[in-house]
Order: structure tokens, then sequence, then C-alpha cells
């Protein structure tokens, strides 16, 4: 059976981000995707930008999930959320605690996204099918691997029907997550987040930030590189390629994206794993 897959846009600022990302959503759909998902700016910074770019990708037929992160909100702010998505006919959402944007004090009425699974489903019982994250190297703030295995398995226990995890480069991380996962009697699909590499400055920062590790030998190789991004392009495509293969061929239940707005990469990456 072949793999699906599932594709991550964040809402573009600009009219001009719009325009494009329109072309590079109709050219991912080529893929079939089972679903794009739209991050969304924790406190609801991006609250009508989510929204308004979810409606558009459902009104060309393709199936829209928005996330929906809950700190620094109300129940009152989440529950307006839900009835517009409800009203709106979208039935999947990623959900999240989502981070505090810096200078933001007020955390709001929930502390950690298993709080918001279970208001979800109190809320709207089983209309939502929900998503939640996952992480193979471990939440760069949790207290131990234990800690963070429990707060994924109390995320399930609330009602999630499956996961997305964060990227990685190391395919044993993902094995041994879900191995740990299935121990502790979490059975929902654990779908890996894969990151198509662009260029490195920008992902070393963004990796060092979010607890996702680049292995030595594939720093060394891209530090190498210097400025060709020819060179990187190449080697980044190999790499996760070759990852996407390993994780699928392990069991992996499928893929979910993250396009970075961009069609380029994960068009070619799906065409060499067959997936086009
Ligand atoms: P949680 O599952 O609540 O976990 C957060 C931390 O708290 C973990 O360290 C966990 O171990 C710990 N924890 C949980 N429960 C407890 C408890 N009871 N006591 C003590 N510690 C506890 N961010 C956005 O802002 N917008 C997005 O659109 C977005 N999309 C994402 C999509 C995916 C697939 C992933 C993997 C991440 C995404 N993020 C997004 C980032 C995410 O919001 C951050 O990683 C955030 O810090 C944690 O969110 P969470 O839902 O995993 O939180």
């Amino acid at each position: 059976m072949k793999p699906e897959i599932s594709i991550e846009f964040f809402p573009p600022q600009t009219p001009e981000g719009m325009a494009k990302l329109r072309t590079v959503c109709a050219d991912l759909a080529k893929l079939q995707p089972s679903f794009f998902s739209v991050t969304f700016g924790a406190g609801g910074s991006t609250r009508e930008r989510t929204f308004a770019v979810v409606k558009e990708i459902a009104a060309e037929g393709h199936n829209a999930a928005p996330h929906l992160s809950c700190i620094g909100s109300t129940r009152a702010n989440i529950r307006d959320i839900l009835t517009d998505y409800r009203a709106a006919g979208i039935r999947r959402i990623v959900a999240l605690r989502g981070d505090l944007p810096s200078g933001m004090a007020e955390a709001g009425e929930f502390r950690y996204a298993n709080e918001l699974i279970e208001f979800i489903r109190s809320e709207t019982g089983d209309w939502f099918s929900l998503e939640v994250a996952a992480y193979p190297e471990w939440h760069p703030q949790a207290r131990s691997p234990q800690d963070d295995l429990d707060a994924f398995a109390r995320k399930v226990k609330a009602g999630a029907n499956s996961a997305i995890t964060q990227y990685f480069f190391n395919a044993d991380a993902y094995f041994n997550f879900v191995d740990q996962a299935r121990a502790r009697g979490v059975n929902v699909p654990i779908v890996p987040g894969i990151m198509p590499i662009a260029g490195f400055t920008k992902l070393a920062r963004f990796s060092d930030a979010c607890g996702a590790e680049i292995p030595r030998w594939m720093r060394k190789k891209f530090e190498s590189f210097g400025d060709d991004t020819e060179s990187i392009r190449a080697f980044g495509l190999d790499v996760v390629t070759e990852l996407c293969q390993r994780l699928l061929a392990g069991g992996a239940p499928g893929l979910h994206f993250y396009s970075m707005n961009q069609s380029a990469l994960t068009s070619e990456i799906c065409r060499r794993l067959a997936l086009n």
C-alpha cells in the first residue's frame, strides 16, 4: 500500500506570499496528500491568516487541517475558533501547546496540549480528528525522556487520533521512540515529520532551538560546502530521501513534510521515493 503523505504550510504575511502559496499548493496537490496542514502562531497571532489559508485550501477541494495552539489562550477563545472551523466543515486539527511569544507573559487557561485535547473532545465530541506532536529526540523542555513519553501518552489518552513528529535526521531515534510508545500502550500512528533541506545555516539555528540533532557527519559535510548552494541542495536531497526510505522500510505509516511553503524539494523527494 502506498504510504500516505501530508504537507505543512505556514500562513503567508503578504499577498505576494499568498499568491506564491497558491502555486505551491497546486503543485504539491499532484502528490495527492491526505491533507495539507497550516501552522498557527501561539497566542493567536496568526488566527485570521491560518483560517483564511485553510478555507482556501478546502475550497480547492483538498483536506485542510489547521494547527491550533493553546498557550496564551482562554477557553472562550478556543471555543470560538472551534466553532468557526466546524462551521467551515473542517474535520482535522493539529492540536498543540505552542510556545509563548517573547514579551507575552499571560499563559492563559491551558498549560499543556493534553488539556487542549480534552477541551476539544468535551466541546465537539468526535467531530475533529486530532493530531498531536511527538518528539523522537525529546522536547527541549522535557524534564526527562520518561516524562516526555508520559506527556505524549497523556495526549493520546485524552483523545488524539494520530501523531506527527518533530523533524529529525536519525532514523534510530524515531524507531526507538515508537517502540517505547508502543510499550506504554500507545497505539496511534506516529508519522515522522520530514524537513527537506534547502540551506544549512538556518537549519542549524532552527534545529538547535527545537532540539533536533544534526549528526556530526552531516554537519561537517554541509559546512564543507560553504556557499555552494547546489552541493548543499544535492546532498540534502540524498540524505533526506535515504532517511525517508529507511523510515518507510522500517514501518513508518506515512510522511509529513515541513514544506516551508516551497514545492521543489518535497516534490523531488517524493519522486525519488516513487510516491508521486
Ligand atoms: P506538550 O505536549 O504540552 O508538551 C510541552 C512540554 O511540556 C514537553 O516538554 C512535555 O514533556 C512537557 N509536559 C507536558 N505535560 C506536562 C505536565 N503535566 N507536567 C510537566 N511537563 C509536561 N508551534 C506553534 O506555535 N504553532 C504551530 O503551528 C506548531 N506546529 C507544530 C507541528 C508539529 C508537528 C510539531 C512537532 C510542533 C509544532 N509546533 C508548533 C511547536 C510546538 O508548539 C512546540 O514544540 C511546543 O513547545 C510544545 O507543544 P506540544 O503540543 O508538543 O506541547
